[in-house]
């Protein structure tokens, strides 16, 4: 069904800024560019879906890839402009743009190909990936290939002095007047929700966790509902604990390599030098294509989002820190995230529940 809600997420698509703001963002636009390069020779000559066209940017780069059609789907307005796009490069024979949402709207054959930028902030929030899976489950042919291929999103304990210092510590000393009553406010407005920044490598005091791993080609709806996680962390450093950051990367894989991401041994052991040691880099020209927004790669407009606690805990190095992460679907609006969040160290332990809106 096609709710209200859809409504105003559809809407907030017509805008010109956020298309501004996608189109900009050159990691995200160049790395989606050099993936359909990459996979030229599997494009040339075949059908491709665009789910969520926006601009049409997408659609063009696999038109120019030699796509023979390519539908472009989008339920916001701003198909208009895509179509007019496509029409103004002369490739309204091979682009077919349609004004519509994927779940509704009709094609005459399957695709070999479905390409789609669906990612939101921590991944999943907008809940988009559903309608890849439904062009895939409806449209793909066996052994279509899906770009991004699969999805990981990531989890790690992080310190930000700075931003407390502004945000709060702030309120305790103002013009020479104590304005710590503030400070209850003050930390509520600043922590309650989910926080998009960007923070730095020296941030995050350990490696990072798994929350989840996507295969494209075989995620379900039902496994994106809820996503539960159990982590363990053992800070790197002795410092205070300010909350969490999550970070997500994606690939663009065949379905051939996928499978073989599948089994995480073989890849380590791929990644493992004869000395034992890390490789730097793979040069391989097979190496997947990454598009990271990890706080050590360079920045894109996701950034990275960070989940404060109200108070900070003090970290010793090699401190545990361990508990669990639940995202999952607001029951009264799809798009909407809750995340659940429960922590512990040494004795005490702690909830925090928000909603990402
Ligand atoms: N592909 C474009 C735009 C990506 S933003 C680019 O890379 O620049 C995601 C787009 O998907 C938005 O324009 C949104 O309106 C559209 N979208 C999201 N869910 C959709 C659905 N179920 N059906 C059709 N379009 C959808």
């Amino acid at each position: 069904p096609f709710t209200d809600f859809d409504m105003a997420y559809f809407n907030s698509y017509a805008h010109v800024g956020i298309h501004e703001e996608m189109i900009k963002d050159r990691v995200r636009t160049e790395t989606y560019r050099a993936a359909i390069m990459r996979h030229q020779n599997f494009i040339a000559g075949k059908v491709v879906m665009d789910v969520g066209c926006g601009t049409g940017i997408l659609s063009i780069f696999c038109a120019q890839a030699g796509a023979k059609r390519v539908y472009a789907v989008d339920a916001s307005e701003i198909a208009v402009q895509a179509n007019e796009v496509v029409r103004a490069n002369n490739l309204s024979d091979v682009v077919i743009v349609l004004h519509g949402r994927v779940e509704d709207v009709q094609i005459e054959e399957g695709v070999d190909v479905i390409i789609s930028e669906w990612m939101g902030y921590m991944l999943l929030y907008e809940s988009m990936l559903g309608s890849v899976i439904t062009a895939r489950d409806r449209w793909l042919k066996p052994g279509g290939l899906i770009l991004p291929s699969n999805a990981t999103l990531y989890m790690a304990p992080v310190t930000h002095n700075d931003r407390y210092r502004e945000s709060i510590d702030f309120w305790r000393n103002v013009y020479g007047i104590d304005m710590s009553a503030m400070l209850p406010l003050a930390k509520q407005c600043a922590f309650e929700e989910p926080s998009v920044e960007t923070i730095a490598g020296e941030n995050v005091l350990t490696w990072p966790h798994v929350v989840k791993h996507v295969d494209c080609y075989s995620v379900t709806i039902q496994e994106l509902q809820s996503v539960t996680t159990r982590y363990r962390f053992k800070s790197m450093m002795r410092a205070p604990l300010h909350g969490f950051a999550f970070w997500f990367d994606v690939e663009f894989n065949g379905p051939a390599i996928s499978q073989t991401n599948r089994q995480p041994s073989a890849l380590m052991a791929d990644n493992q030098a004869e000395d034992g040691s890390q490789r730097k880099k793979r040069t391989n020209p097979n190496e997947a294509l990454v598009l990271s927004t990890a706080p050590e790669d360079p920045q894109t407009h996701w950034q990275q989002t960070l989940i404060y606690f109200y108070d900070p805990i003090d970290l010793e190095q090699d401190q545990v820190i361990e508990g669990s992460a639940t995202l999952s679907q607001s029951r009264e609006n799809a798009r909407f995230m809750n995340i659940r969040l429960e922590y512990a160290s040494g004795q005490r332990s702690f909830v925090k529940e928000c909603v990402m809106r």
